[in-house]
């Protein structure tokens, strides 16, 4: 199995990922950009985005994908797709000029590397209630963009108040009869503009204060147990869908013991994208950003690949021959 010899290994092809991409080809950077799945990241499952600016129109995510995509193909970068790492190992540390080395051991050859971008993203959080994992894709869904169109004039559920579900809901309410949001609170985290659309769209009804307490059904979801926290009832609600959007988990395994890592899981990273450890680098939503949005995490990769740049040029050591 041939290795691979490279100064760069972006790992992530979500928006930091492929913009991290452009601008170190554009800086004349030997670099490598693997995915775990198809390039795009989690974008490609939002059914619409309207705050990136430059898209005046509404642009679905998966349309918003394919044209990052395609602007990174024009400069001749090939995401290497289906490509998993599994491990990074620090083996060589020369504490005088800064300089390290890492080894990446994945699904297919190992890659050997001077610096490393972090662009793996964060995957949606589960309840970890009664009856979820049995019922996860037979009426438990994280995506509506995939999963909205099979409950047509049906009713359901979306447990969660930020940005993701109130968006979610609202689109939806293209296809359902009624969409409940179950949220912990009596007010929402999503941002005004979507806070208003949701309130005043009449195929919403808010089940504040509440929390789902499991899940019934056998070949699929039939009933939602639900309490409601300031009358401490608890009750059934039937629905044929629940979209779970309460939150992100961080993909920051593979460095959780290189680097420091936040409370939640988010790798810790200073206004260049540098991680603690010299060489690994951050960008997008799994490093403690301030806000998780495609303009955020673009913009990091751009960061990103600036100070790799640098930061390679500054290191004397090279990869073992
Ligand atoms: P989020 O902002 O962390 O919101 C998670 C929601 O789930 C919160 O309402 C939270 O309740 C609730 N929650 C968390 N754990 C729960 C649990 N165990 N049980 C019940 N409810 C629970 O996550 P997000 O909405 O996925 O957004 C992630 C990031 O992406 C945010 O930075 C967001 O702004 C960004 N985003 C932006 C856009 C956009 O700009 N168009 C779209 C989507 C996402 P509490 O409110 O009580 O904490």
């Amino acid at each position: 199995m041939q290795e691979i010899k490279t100064d760069l290994l972006i790992i992530g092809a979500g928006p930091g990922g492929l913009n991290a991409a452009l601008y170190a080809r554009r800086a004349g950077l030997d670099f490598e950009i693997v995915e775990n799945m198809m390039a795009g990241g989690q974008i490609t499952n939002t059914a619409s985005i309207e705050n990136y600016l430059g898209f005046k129109d509404d642009i679905s995510g998966y349309q918003l994908a394919q044209n990052l995509s395609e602007h990174c193909r024009r400069f001749d970068i090939k995401v290497r797709e289906y490509f998993t790492v599994d491990s990074i190992e620090l083996v060589n540390t020369k504490k005088k000029d800064k300089s390290y080395h890492f080894k990446c051991i994945g699904n297919e050859k190992p890659i050997w590397t001077n610096s490393v971008i972090m662009a793996t993203g964060a995957s949606p959080g589960k309840l970890n209630v009664k009856g979820e994992s049995g019922l996860i894709g037979k009426g438990i869904s994280f995506c509506a963009t995939c999963d909205g169109a099979l409950y047509r004039d049906r009713e359901v559920a979306v447990a969660g108040g930020g940005d993701t579900a109130i968006e979610e809901a609202i689109f939806l309410t293209k296809f359902v009869k009624k969409v409940y949001v179950i949220h912990r609170r009596n007010e929402l985290r999503a941002v005004k503009i979507l806070r208003d659309r949701a309130i005043n769209n009449k195929k919403i009804e808010f089940l504040w204060s509440s929390v789902i307490e499991g899940f019934t059904g056998n070949d699929r979801l039939e009933e939602v147990l639900v309490r409601n926290k300031k009358e401490n009832k608890t009750y059934k609600l039937k629905v044929d869908g629940v979209f779970e959007y309460i939150g992100l988990k961080p993909n920051s395994k593979l460095v959780k013991d290189l680097v420091k890592l936040d409370e939640k899981g988010f790798i810790m990273t200073n206004s260049q994208m540098e991680a603690s450890l010299p060489g690994i680098f951050a960008v997008g939503d799994v490093r403690n950003t301030p806000l998780r949005q495609v303009i955020t995490a673009v913009a990091d990769g751009a960061v990103a690949a600036m100070y790799v740049d640098k930061f390679l040029s500054k290191s004397a050591e090279r990869l073992p021959s």
